[in-house]
């Protein structure tokens, strides 16, 4: 709150902050709107074609299906991107002013209404997403401004209490969490969860389901000494499937000619392997102990296995994973797949309001990956604000991210105004 106390007007128009590079509004918006539409088109292109590899569907009805989605989708980015940038400029045009609340009320106003471009389908999910990457910068922008001193170790107990709470409520074999887990110990339903007879036997069909027949164990009934060698299985796979998890995600990198961060594939590895050996493990022990077999159900057992073994993240600590989890697992609680409109709209043009703020005024408290993706989006015009001038008025420490940028040269001073002249162009010089 400090913070925002401390913001005054800032006398400047768009031209002298938002765009300094790009001389006219109607070009930075045209600009925007293709380099948006390209890149969401790439973005959804890319995502459409692995679900329809993951669920191995490619028949042509399924295709034909696809396309107007993956369009749709394109199109709702495109225009939010391109009504933020416009509505920023038009809001500045109008009251020849820059504050605190233009890119708040900017976002607040094009995300409600692009929206509703979506798929219905994906705005909850959206909205879910928005809330985790949401707080998270809210999160580092309170470390930044505040004494606050993080909990040792409470990302972890965050994402164990997550997990555990997810899985006792899951009833769904298509949960992506449940899938997953279900895929790293090769549950059997002598293991699974009781409201729903296998993991195994419920999956999708197609290349998912294929996959998970040659990898899964043979059935494992914790009546023989086959737990020990059900629960190193489960470890293997845990570790090849974290080790191959880490290249794929450090492939972009390693294609930019990247050297690969070995410390964190064995960190994924590991914390994969015993979270899968660690369930399997658990489980067996909880099964076998007469005390646990009569008084706990096989859902309360997979529960506790689950927790205990996903303070694994301790090897791989992640405050991002665990707020997703947290995210996820709270967002079943409060039943938010089905909530009715317009709280999902709402919620994801609230969170897109707040990161605009965090994007024009602090930066280097977003994800750097979530950053870069919305710079490319908007064609480069998040990276080019003038940040110089807003740290002077709001306090923030706005230009930390971007120390190099001052458009000097770009700057064409017929179009700028003497006060900015005076106030911003000559201190600069000194
Ligand atoms: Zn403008
Ligand atoms: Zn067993």
């Amino acid at each position: 709150m400090s913070v925002l106390s401390k913001f005054r007007t800032i006398p400047y128009n768009c031209y002298e902050i938002a765009h300094p590079t790009v001389e006219s509004c109607a070009d930075l918006s045209l600009n925007a709107l293709t380099a948006a539409f390209r890149r969401s088109i790439t973005l959804y292109g890319t995502i459409f074609i692995i679900q329809r590899v993951i669920s191995g569907r490619f028949g042509w009805a399924d295709i034909l299906r696809t396309i107007p989605k993956a369009l749709q989708s394109s199109m709702f980015v495109t225009v939010n991107i391109y009504l933020f940038i416009s509505l920023t400029c038009q809001q500045s045009r109008i009251l020849k002013k820059f504050s605190l609340m233009t890119p708040l009320n900017s976002a607040l106003l094009s995300s409600l209404l692009a929206i509703h471009l979506e798929v219905p389908a994906r705005r909850r999910l959206l909205a879910v997403y928005m809330m985790d990457i949401a707080t998270e910068t809210a999160y580092e922008s309170m470390c930044l401004h505040t004494n606050f001193k993080p909990i040792p170790y409470f990302p972890v107990f965050l994402y164990a209490a997550s997990m555990a709470a997810h899985f006792h409520r899951a009833t769904s074999s298509r949960d992506l969490l449940v899938r997953g887990l279900g895929f790293l110990i090769g549950q059997r339903s002598d293991h699974s969860i009781d409201s729903q007879p296998a993991v195994e036997t419920q999956a999708a069909p197609g290349l998912w389901a294929s996959l998970k027949a040659r990898l899964s164990p043979s059935s494992h009934d914790c009546t023989s000494n086959s737990c020990v060698h059900h629960a190193a299985r489960s470890g293997i796979r845990g570790l090849v499937s974290g080790y191959l998890l880490s290249v794929i995600i450090s492939l972009p990198g390693l294609l930019r000619g990247s050297s690969p961060n070995k410390e964190s594939a064995i960190r994924l590895g590991a914390f994969l392997a015993v979270t899968s050996a660690g369930t399997s493990g658990i489980q067996c022990l909880l099964q076998k102990s007469s005390l646990c077999r009569t008084s706990l159900s096989a859902k309360t057992r997979l529960t506790i296995a689950v927790f205990v073994s996903s303070l694994s993240i301790a090897i791989y600590p992640s405050r991002r994973i665990a707020l997703h989890i947290f995210w996820r697992t709270l967002a079943s609680y409060l039943k938010f797949d089905s909530v009715p409109y317009p709280l999902p709209e709402a919620t994801y043009a609230i969170c897109c309001a707040a990161l605009a703020f965090f994007v024009v005024y602090e930066p280097q408290t977003l994800r750097k990956s979530y950053l870069k993706s919305l710079d490319q989006l908007s064609g480069d015009c998040l990276s080019k604000i003038n940040r110089h001038p807003l740290e002077a008025y709001s306090g923030c420490h706005s230009s930390k991210l971007y120390p190099e940028f001052f458009p000097m040269k770009e700057l064409k001073l017929s179009r700028v105004s003497p006060k900015f002249i005076e106030q911003v162009l000559i201190w600069s010089v000194r």
